[in-house]
């Protein structure tokens, strides 16, 4: 009898396999075979080591661990800007956000017609569109506050959240109607929620609202192929948690820290509800789901980003490199330790190719497709170099295998081996001029190709909004 159990289990085994198989080559060449889920849940500022899989001791993360233990967990995973907006438009569009113009984190000015993503590029849900997907936006949009950047006219069919680039977190604190009717002086944080064009009342911690949302829409959705951007803004400021979080974090002793840790577990929890609601409609191996954060943890916050140097803002590790992982089980291999650097670039390089979904010939995608690297069809590396430039700053960066280099003129010129110094502890520019000028010519050359921010700074910080040598208008 056992051994008729086991061989039963056996051939159930063998069964899944070949149908995962044959499932991933459908899915490229046949329309009609089911096409697979999409999620991407970015949290906001959340540092490097502030989950589980990344080492965290005090900050609990058992569900976020879980996409990167059941799938495969990426130890140089970067995005392409070191805070919100642009680098959200670079995930969103699979372009360095540099080549449109989204060079800084945008005005908030409802009738600012230029402080949004630009209508010509295409954001993932664009893409997906033509090829049947439904798309939500729940969370944070940070894409422009004038209607006509709206995430109902930008491809998302469903839209639960804010405009802004940051939010109050309990309910109680949501005053104002929205930005137009906002008093002089009064904090857009404040403004209430919006669920497509409709102003809502909420009255749970923002958190569990956006989980909540998220669940139901898979729920809603799951018989038709769907891509769900969980764009939480935890554990991003105000430190704002209830009782129940605090409650569940009294290991930490630190209060502010404590406060960090127990909005992350909010989302922690909001993530297991995620997947446990894929497994329950028994989607979860037809549905692919990224983590990871936006930037690095913010000096402002008791985050941690170690062993990184540098913070959010910053363009040594501490502000791009951040917590990242993939999850399709029977498609990304588990437990798989990923080391070669990709991109936040990479998310709709990966969904493209899954879907076949066309890309426009003049907008290319510097992302590319993660599955062949993943799966070990392709041992070469997904990026030979990664580029960043802060406008602002007059910072540019390069990552070129394991070199890292950086010219500005904030912090100067930095060059670093990330192989036996990820901690960028010990600059080895002045015996190494040829390869870091190298690197400097390449990220200048790759500059050429960028434009100039389209749209007035957040806030004017003096000198930082200002015209910078090297960045001039081309
Ligand atoms: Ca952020």
């Amino acid at each position: 009898m056992k051994m008729t159990k086991l061989l039963m289990v056996f051939l159930g085994m063998l069964l899944v396999s070949a149908n995962a198989v044959a499932n991933v080559t459908s899915q490229t060449s046949n329309k009609n075979v089911k096409q697979p889920n999409f999620i991407v849940i970015l949290t906001d500022d959340q540092g490097y080591a502030d989950v589980g899989f990344n080492g965290s001791k005090d900050i609990r993360t058992p569900n976020i661990d879980r996409i990167a233990n059941e799938g495969t967990k990426f130890t140089n995973g970067y995005v392409s800007y070191a805070v919100c907006g642009p680098s959200r438009a670079g995930l969103l569009t699979g372009r360095y956000q540099g080549r449109f113009g989204f060079g800084r984190n945008p005005v908030i000015d409802p009738t600012d017609t230029k402080a949004g993503m630009p209508l010509e590029e295409q954001m993932i849900s664009e893409v997906l569109k033509p090829v049947g997907y439904t798309s939500s936006i729940i969370g944070k949009w940070h894409m422009g506050l004038h209607p006509k950047f709206h995430p109902n006219k930008r491809g998302f069919d469903h839209f639960y959240g804010f405009l802004n680039g940051g939010h109050d977190y309990l309910p109680k604190l949501l005053i104002h109607k929205d930005f137009n009717s906002m008093p002089k002086g009064g904090r857009h944080y404040a403004t209430k929620l919006n669920h497509n064009y409709d102003v809502i009342e909420i009255d749970e911690y923002l958190t569990d609202e956006l989980s909540n949302e998220a669940v139901n829409f898979i729920e809603r959705k799951q018989d038709k192929p769907f891509f769900l951007y969980l764009a939480y803004n935890a554990p991003h400021g105000p430190m704002q948690a209830t009782q129940e979080y605090l409650d569940r974090n009294t290991h930490i002793k630190n209060k502010k820290r404590r406060t960090y840790a127990a909005m992350i577990t909010a989302v922690d929890d909001g993530v297991g509800r995620v997947l446990d609601k894929l497994k329950e409609l028994s989607i979860d191996e037809n549905t692919m789901v990224f983590f990871l954060s936006d930037n690095g943890g913010s000096r402002k916050h008791p985050s941690s980003n170690a062993p990184l140097r540098g913070n959010k803002g910053d363009y040594f590790e501490g502000g791009i490199h951040v917590p990242f992982a993939v999850r399709w089980p029977n498609h990304v291999p588990a437990g798989q330790k990923y080391e070669n650097p990709v991109s936040s670039l990479d998310i709709l390089g990966t969904f493209a190719a899954l879907t076949n979904a066309p890309i426009a010939k003049e907008r290319p995608l510097d992302g590319v497709n993660l599955m062949p690297f993943l799966t070990g069809k392709d041992v070469g590396l997904p990026h030979d170099v990664l580029f960043w430039r802060n406008f602002d700053q007059g910072t540019l960066a390069t990552r070129r295998g394991d070199s890292k280099a950086i010219h500005s003129e904030k912090v100067g010129d930095h060059l670093y081996d990330l192989a036996n110094d990820l901690s960028e502890t010990t600059n080895l520019i002045d015996n190494n001029k040829t390869q870091f000028e190298q690197q400097k010519a390449e990220v200048q050359a790759w500059e050429k190709e960028l434009i100039d921010p389209v749209f007035r700074p957040l806030a004017k910080f003096g000198k930082s909004a200002k015209k910078t040598k090297h960045t001039k208008k081309q």
